[in-house]
């Protein structure tokens, strides 16, 4: 059986976008993405994080702390009845003086890897899911991988707007924050439900 998915951009989504954090207690959760994360459990959706996090190329945090960070991310969101089955991240920098991650890769949102190889992982109907994110490179990730695109405008999400318009690029729903999307998913599936959209 296939499960789906919304896939969720971190910074600028699910936390403040600081940079690059290298430690948990520089990482604020929005007060409402536990809420808005059990909801989509309750849905019987994977919810599943999608991050670029090149800041690992570009040497400003090591790998090992950025499993840290999302690991203690999954524990707090549990003790919030919440779960994030998983966290996918890009390391890579083309440019970084580290060749482990000096590499023009196929995993950086917008390009579709990530969201190929959870899609394999957790048997995932992707045209099914969806993708919310802050940035432009978020929504396009989304159509890549041929599922339901959202913007937040939270993070970097009114520059985004603008830039989206401009490319003639337009998300299935812009939403104020994570919590209105998840509200406009649930809508929607009712709707899809009732044998309309
Ligand atoms: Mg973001
Ligand atoms: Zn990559």
């Amino acid at each position: 059986m296939t499960h789906r998915a919304v896939f969720l951009d971190r910074d600028g989504t699910i936390n403040r976008d600081v940079g690059y954090p290298n430690s948990y207690h520089q990482i604020e959760i929005y007060s409402y993405s536990f809420e808005a994360v059990r909801e989509l459990n309750q849905l019987g959706f994977k919810v599943i994080v999608i991050t670029n996090q090149s800041g690992i190329g570009r040497g400003f945090i090591k790998e090992k702390e950025l499993l840290a960070i999302h690991q203690r991310m999954h524990h707090d969101f549990l003790a919030h009845q919440a779960r994030i089955e998983a966290f996918y991240y890009c390391p890579h920098y083309r440019f970084s003086a580290d060749p482990r991650y000096r590499q023009d890769c196929s995993c950086r949102k917008p390009l579709p890897g990530l969201g190929f190889r959870a899609a394999h992982d957790w048997n995932l109907d992707l045209s099914r899911s969806y993708m919310i994110g802050d940035k432009v490179e978020d929504i396009e990730f989304g159509f890549n991988i041929g599922a339901t695109p959202i913007l937040v405008l939270t993070g970097y999400g009114e520059k985004s707007r603008s830039t989206l318009q401009h490319k003639g690029l337009r998300p299935a729903y812009i939403a104020r924050d994570l919590l209105e999307a998840v509200t406009w998913i649930k809508k929607r599936e009712q709707n899809s439900l009732l044998g309309h959209k």
